[in-house]
């Protein structure tokens, strides 16, 4: 027998016991009372019991909701596994009977079956702990969606108050017919960056702009300009994307303010891609700025931002070969990096080897009714993560379970 094989039997022995039920009721919980990032009180409270129960050694409040579960048990290979547990401000439309009962907020990004799956693996695990040897760290990290929660739990001592890593596995919830597992070795998230712009003008009577410096004209203009970065100043054979998410400026049709602000979102695969963009970015602003007469610089500052995701090749392609194992041939594929992002990254110390994979969750009934005849056309047409009509399959809960448990035996077992 091969070892992803010998993996793969042994993850199927542990996990058979997974009572589905109790899952299914704890992970439609976790969506009735979603929490927003930094706010996981509820849900860390639960994991925390879940982990306490299951033997492990639980620390609580690390990065303020933070959640770490540690299970010794003899020497070997450290694992971490990590799960988000933070909820988006959207309102729910799925109409599900276990849908959210928080106002405007919602498990859009499907981390609540994160912490499921989290939970499945780290109990089955405990189960079965004659089976394997060396340390588990379990770890439920707040605040995924806003940033910065992997950055907290890592400024609160992540990588020094517990055991030290061989390998770190984390998997997401997506879109696409449910049952498959992709899988790239390397790059799978791209980088992102949030800029903000603070124009300075000259206010004034809006029947007198000649006593004025507009700001609203030059935002304008730093708006139209900004389209020729991505079009023209980055290769067609590299990755980007830079979208102006916010533009504020005025408050009556009168009065000529004296500043305005944009918000920038940037996502890019290539830090001399970003840098060139960024580069960019800050060139045209001061450009138009000065252009227009601003009496003083604009600000751009660079705020909470996301590295590139980039699993360890060696390591994805052995995770990969025992996920065929458990799921089969066809359910593993290779589709590339999105242009998503994650900060799970962030949590393994430096030079620790890290994979991090996909689930899909998308029911039978909903792919089938969806349009389009190419693959991207029908992930255009089903709901997707962030989604007020995201609602995962919940034939997913246990091999979300067992892959990420079948990723830490194959460290732990060897
Ligand atoms: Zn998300
Ligand atoms: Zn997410």
């Amino acid at each position: 027998m091969t070892d992803a094989a010998r993996v793969a039997r042994l993850t199927e022995d542990l996990t058979s016991a997974l009572k589905t039920g109790d899952l299914e009721d704890f992970y439609r919980d976790l969506h009735r009372h979603p929490e927003l990032s930094f706010q996981e009180h509820r849900t860390a409270a639960r994991l925390a019991a879940r982990l306490r129960a299951a033997g492990f050694e639980v620390t609580e409040g690390v990065a303020g909701t933070g959640v770490v579960g540690v299970l010794a048990n003899g020497d070997g290979p450290v694992v971490w596994l990590r799960g988000d547990m933070d909820a988006l401000p959207v309102t729910e439309a799925t109409g599900l009977p276990y849908a959210s009962t928080a106002d405007g907020v919602m498990h859009a990004c499907g981390h609540d079956l994160h912490v499921t799956w989290l939970t499945g693996a780290a109990e089955a695990l405990a189960a079965g702990r004659e089976t394997w040897s060396g340390t588990l760290v379990v770890i439920g990290q707040p605040a995924e969606e806003s940033g910065g929660g992997a950055a907290a739990m890592v400024a609160d001592g992540l990588q020094e108050r517990f055991p030290r890593p061989d390998a770190v596995f984390g998997q997401h919830v997506a879109p696409g017919p449910a049952g498959f597992y992709p899988h790239t070795p390397g790059l799978i998230m791209s980088a992102a960056d949030e800029i903000e712009v603070v124009m300075h003008g000259l206010g004034g009577h809006g029947s007198r702009p000649e006593a004025t410096v507009d700001p609203v004209v030059t935002a304008a203009y730093i708006v139209t300009r900004l389209q020729t970065v991505v079009s023209r100043e980055v290769a067609a054979s590299d990755a980007a994307v830079l979208t102006v998410g916010q533009l504020h400026a005025g408050t009556k049709n009168n009065i000529i303010p004296a500043e305005a602000r944009l918000g920038l979102n940037l996502r890019t695969q290539e830090t001399r891609v970003r840098e060139r963009v960024l580069t960019a970015v800050r060139r045209i602003v001061e450009g138009e700025c000065r252009a227009a007469g601003c009496p003083v610089p604009p600000e751009v500052t660079l705020t909470q931002g996301y590295p590139n995701t980039v699993n360890d090749a060696d390591l994805d392609r052995e995770i990969a070969a025992v996920h065929r194992e458990l799921f089969g041939e066809h359910t593993v594929f290779d589709f590339g990096p999105a242009m998503g992002s994650e900060d799970f990254g962030l949590l393994a110390p430096q030079g620790v080897p890290y994979d991090f994979w996909f689930v899909t969750s998308t029911p039978a009934d909903v792919w089938a009714a969806a349009r389009g005849e190419e693959l991207a056309e029908q992930l255009g047409d089903v709901p997707a993560n962030h989604s007020p009509l995201f609602a995962p399959d919940l034939a997913v809960l246990v091999p979300g379970v067992r892959t990420l448990a079948s990723a830490a035996l194959s460290r732990l077992t060897a």
